[in-house]
């Protein structure tokens, strides 16, 4: 997959499954970032959040007792807007 402004599909919000133990923090902290599948396991539901998510990733991340969620910021410099929560209408 490839964004809107053809950067490359490299999720910046990533979770490892096989280290999940199910606890939902992720899901109750950034529940437009993550969810749980039927056996109560994390699922990414948006891999590239826009800046105000990013800020509930993170702090979806730091509550994670299993330490599953993996963020990468990005390595541009930028703050992370990404021209996706109308920071720049232009
Ligand atoms: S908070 Fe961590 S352990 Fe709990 S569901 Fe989310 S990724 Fe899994």
């Amino acid at each position: 997959m490839v964004s809107a402004a053809g950067r490359p599909a490299q999720p910046r919000v990533t979770a490892d499954r096989e280290l999940c133990i199910g606890a939902a923090q992720c899901a109750f902290a950034a529940p437009a970032v993550f969810d749980q599948d039927d056996d109560g396991y994390v699922v990414v539901l948006d891999g590239d959040p826009g800046s105000g998510e990013w800020e509930a990733a993170q702090e979806a991340a730091d509550l994670c007792p299993a330490q599953a969620i993996l963020l990468a910021d990005g390595a541009d410099g930028a703050d992370g807007a990404d021209g996706m929560v109308g920071m720049d209408a232009g």
